[in-house]
This record gives C-alpha cells, structure tokens and sequence, in this order.
C-alpha cells in the first residue's frame, strides 16, 4: 500500500524503485546502463512490460500510428481531454536507468496510487510513452512526440531509416507497435513531464524539485570560411588569405556573445576541420559548427544575428568568402505558468527544497507545450551525469520527484470549475 504522511497521499517509493530497476534490466548495458534504442528487440520489450504493467493498474491502451502509447484511466468525466503524463523508454547505446524511464513509471505509479486509494478525479489520466526521444538510432530526436504537435508527418517519420537503412516504419510495424489512431494534436488539459536534471545544478544547489520554467533555445549552425592554400614557408603572412585569421576572431567573438549575456547563454564550438588539413599548408577551407542556446526566444535572435555579423565582418577583413549553413533550430520554450506555479505550489506544501530552472536539453514537453499547457518536474542526478550508463539518481530525490507528481497530477484532474468554488 501507498504511505501517506498524515496529509497527503504518497507514492510507494519502493515499488517505483523496484520497477525502474526492472526495466533497466531490458536491454541491460554492460556499465550498469540500459541500450533500449528505439524500435530494437529491446524497445519492444521495454513497451511490453509497460504495457502489462499499466492494464494490471486498471488502465486501457491506445497505441497511435507512430508507436505513442497512451495508458488511460477515466476519471468521473470521461468527455473531458485528458491530464497527459509520462516520456520515453528508449534510451541512448550507452543510457542510464533513468533519463525518460523515471517519467513514465513516475507516471505510472501515480496511476496505480490514485486507483488503490480510490482518490477521485475529473479529467481522464494518460500515461504517454513518446516514440524514438532519443533520436540516437532514427534522427531526429523527439519524433513521436514531433509528429503528434504537427512538426514533422507520418510519412516523414516511416521514411527515416537508421545507419542500416531499416526504416523508422518498417521496425515499428516489425515490432508490432504500428498503431490504429492517427498521430495529431488533441484536446490535452495539462502534460506534465518529471525527468531526471541531466545537469549539475540542482545537486549544486542542494535543490531536490527543479520547478522547470521552459526549455532553452537552441541553433546549430555551421560555418564555412574560405581563402586560399598555399606554402606556409615561401608565402608573407600579409600576401595569405588565411581562413584562420577569421576563425581565430569568430570563436573569440562567439565566447564573448556567450559572456556578454551570461550567466544563461551558452556558446559551444565542438569540432573544427581544415581542408586540404596539412602541417605545411594554409588551409583553403575551415568548416565549424557553433551551437548557440538561450531560454529566451528573441535573445537568442540577437545572440545569432551577432554572431552572423561577426563573421561577416571577420571574412570581409581576411578577404575570404563565408557561408553559414543553419542545421537545426529549436525554439525556446516557455512552460505554463499556471501550471509552473501549481509544482511549485505542490513541492512547498510537500515540504521539499525546490528551485526555478530552465532545461538544457530538449524533452518532448517541447512538442506538447506548442498545443497544451506543459510544465516539467526536475530531480537532481549525480555529478550532472546523463547519456552515460553511469548516470545515477538518488532514491529519495525519485520518491520526492514521483511525489510532487502525484500532487500535480491529483489537484490538475480536477474539474477547474469545481477547484474555484
Ligand atoms: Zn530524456
């Protein structure tokens, strides 16, 4: 049975720790992690045990054409849309035990204390497991959830093929989750989404609840300085048209776009090639990628129209020709502020130290927030540690986490009209 703590009902820590462990086993990784990715054997049987889980708690199941899997529990008033909780059960080649995993069973076990204790609720609750988050085997990353809000199409989703050249619809109807109900938007109350940090902040801060505000925005681009190759011993420096002589002041430059909106921007220059890349030679070409995030929409504009102007400005000085290709753009997001409050509201009462923050990964709540009322519960993780089988977190920060959820989910179900009264 669920422990309560005189006021309120609580989750039974144990048993979500004891199914989380047991999923972790599907697809067990060789560092203590899991490698479920998406629509493997693994995935399959990642889904399967879920599956049989949430019927044995007294949900039906809706599977939608591109794999989602919603496990519904009525409340009073069937006709009204539904409270929306869960994430994804696929993980990266090398993931932990938790990234995704926590928010489905997190989800599932607020179902399961709702209906042994009989706690009456309004609003329908779904415990939704997205499709393919991770994006390690199909890119993009979030597809399921993609398709649903209405960012990508169905065909687009079946035609992504991995490595292999198997295809995203090919595996899913291979592993028998090619479901009847199509993939769009609906009428959704409130989706709420607990996830681990993924980021040494909380811990840092000694915080157990992330009361998550929205998710950052982010662009990758890609830039491409051009000049000419020639001798580095017969040519003078001021006769080369030397592409690093941009590059040097760009990548000084974006670190300073970073600075100048600190502490929340964030710069990253991860890689850097040099064509024809010989010791002995001015490279013609230097090709790299600057990833630029920041939680606000229109500073983010202004961080990369900076950046664009810089290194304009830095060609045009080296005399070189300068192309920036945009690879990928998430838009940042921000989270309900009704619901926000309600977390943390419910962390309060509950007793739990708790903080505002800002999510620096992207999640599916992305996807959900552009057609539904969206807010995110964050518990810490070891050390900040994520997409690494040595991910861990603690068994209290789960139970706080899974219990802040319950609260949400209990006092969200309710008829909003009755909750005025
Ligand atoms: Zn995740």
């Amino acid at each position: 049975m669920s422990p309560t703590n005189g006021t309120f009902t609580l989750i039974n820590a144990d048993r979500l720790w004891g199914t989380l462990m047991e999923m972790a086993c599907i697809g067990a990784g060789k560092a203590g992690g899991s490698n479920r990715q998406a629509l493997t054997d693994a995935d399959r049987d990642g889904r399967d045990l879920f599956v049989r889980w949430a019927r044995e708690a007294g949900c039906s199941i809706a599977i939608d054409e591109v794999g989602n899997i919603f496990a519904r529990m009525d409340g009073r008033d069937p006709s009204l849309p539904p409270i929306l909780s869960g994430s994804h059960l696929d993980t990266q080649a090398t993931g932990g035990r938790f990234d995704g995993v926590f928010g489905v069973l997190a989800a599932l076990e607020a179902v399961r204390v709702i209906a042994e204790q009989g706690i009456e609720h309004d609003h329908p609750i779904e415990v939704v497991c997205w499709t393919n988050e991770e994006g390690c085997r199909f890119a993009p990353a979030m597809l399921g959830s993609g398709v649903v809000s209405g960012v990508y199409d169905t065909e687009f989703a079946y035609a992504v093929v991995d490595k292999d050249g198997a295809s995203f619809g090919s595996e899913l109807e291979r592993i028998g989750y090619r479901g009847e109900f199509p993939a769009a938007r609906r009428a959704i109350a409130a989706a709420i989404e607990a996830h681990i940090e993924q980021g040494p902040i909380l811990e840092a801060e000694g915080k157990t609840i992330g009361v998550v505000t929205g998710i950052q925005g982010a662009y990758w681009l890609d830039i491409v300085l051009t000049g000419q190759s020639c001798h580095a011993g017969p040519t003078p420096m001021n006769m080369r048209r030397d592409p690093w002589r941009a590059a040097s002041a760009i990548i000084a430059g974006a670190l300073g776009i970073a600075d100048q909106y600190a502490p929340s921007a964030r710069v990253t220059i991860g890689d850097m090639k040099a064509e024809p890349g010989s010791r002995n030679t001015v490279p013609e070409r230097l090709t790299f990628p600057v990833d630029i995030r920041h939680p606000d929409a229109s500073t983010l504009e202004e961080m990369v129209a900076k950046l664009r102007a810089l290194v304009e400005r830095a060609s045009v000085s080296a005399r070189l020709e300068h192309e920036i290709k945009q690879i990928w753009h998430m838009p940042a997001t921000r989270f309900d502020e009704q619901l926000v409050d309600l977390i943390e509201r419910e962390a309060g009462e509950l007793g739990y130290s708790y903080q505002r923050i800002v999510s620096g990964a992207g999640h599916d709540s992305l996807h959900t927030a552009q057609f539904a009322p969206t807010a995110m519960i964050f518990v810490p993780c070891e050390d900040g540690l994520s997409h690494n089988e040595a991910e861990a977190a603690r068994y209290e920060d789960i139970a706080a986490g899974a219990n802040v959820l319950l609260r949400t989910i209990i006092r969200a179900a309710q008829n909003s009209q009755q909750q005025d009264s």
